[in-house]
Parts: structure tokens; sequence; C-alpha cells
């Protein structure tokens, strides 16, 4: 396994996240002018349901975000590719899908 190729594909895979992620936990600058911008009626649930996915979404990247950050720290620790759970090998094929992967498959599946 090539750490240092894994390594750099992490830390780019981690700056997208963080890119994306705030984008979607930005604050309008003016809010007032946002919601009063071509208001009709039903807009108000159009919005609502909106901030909901945005919410949603930033969630997920928080997650993602958070496993890439586990993996980096155990690339820095020598335990890449061990799970975080039971300490056995990941297989290689799951890391390749999933370079961010902390658990093997049946510790992430009890997740
Ligand atoms: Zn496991």
């Amino acid at each position: 396994m090539d750490v240092e190729a894994v390594a750099r594909m992490l830390l780019e895979r981690r700056a997208e996240l963080q890119g994306e992620l705030s984008i979607l936990t930005a604050v309008p600058r003016d809010p007032m002018a946002a919601v009063s911008f071509g208001k009709r009626i039903g807009d108000g649930t159009t919005e609502a349901v909106e901030r909901l996915n945005r919410v949603g979404a930033a969630n997920a990247i928080a997650a993602t975000l958070a496993d890439v950050d586990r993996a980096i720290a155990k690339l820095d620790e020598g335990t890449y590719g061990m799970c975080d759970l039971c300490g056995e090998p990941i297989p290689a094929e799951r890391l390749e899908a999933i370079p961010s992967a902390v658990l093997c498959v049946g510790c992430a599946s009890k997740r």
C-alpha cells in the first residue's frame, strides 16, 4: 500500500468536504432579502424543505469528514487499514472503494 498516495488522496478529500460544508452552512449575508425575493404563496414550505435538505446534506458531509479525519489520524498512528472497533484488517478492496473507511464491513453495518 502506498501510504503517501493514500494520505494525499485523503487530504484532498478533506479539503473538498470542508469546502462543500462551508457552502452548505454559510449564512446568507442578508437573510431578509433572500426571504422576500420572489416571495409567493407556498414558498415558505419550499424554503423549509430546502433548509432541512441542507441540514441533512451538511450532517452527512460532516460525518464523512469525521471518517476522513480519523483515517488520516490512523495513517499517522500506523493503524490505517485496521478496524477501529474489532482491530481486524479491513479488506484491501474495501479500502480501495472507500479510502476513508475506518471500520470493517461487519462493524460498519452495526454502527
Ligand atoms: Zn471491525
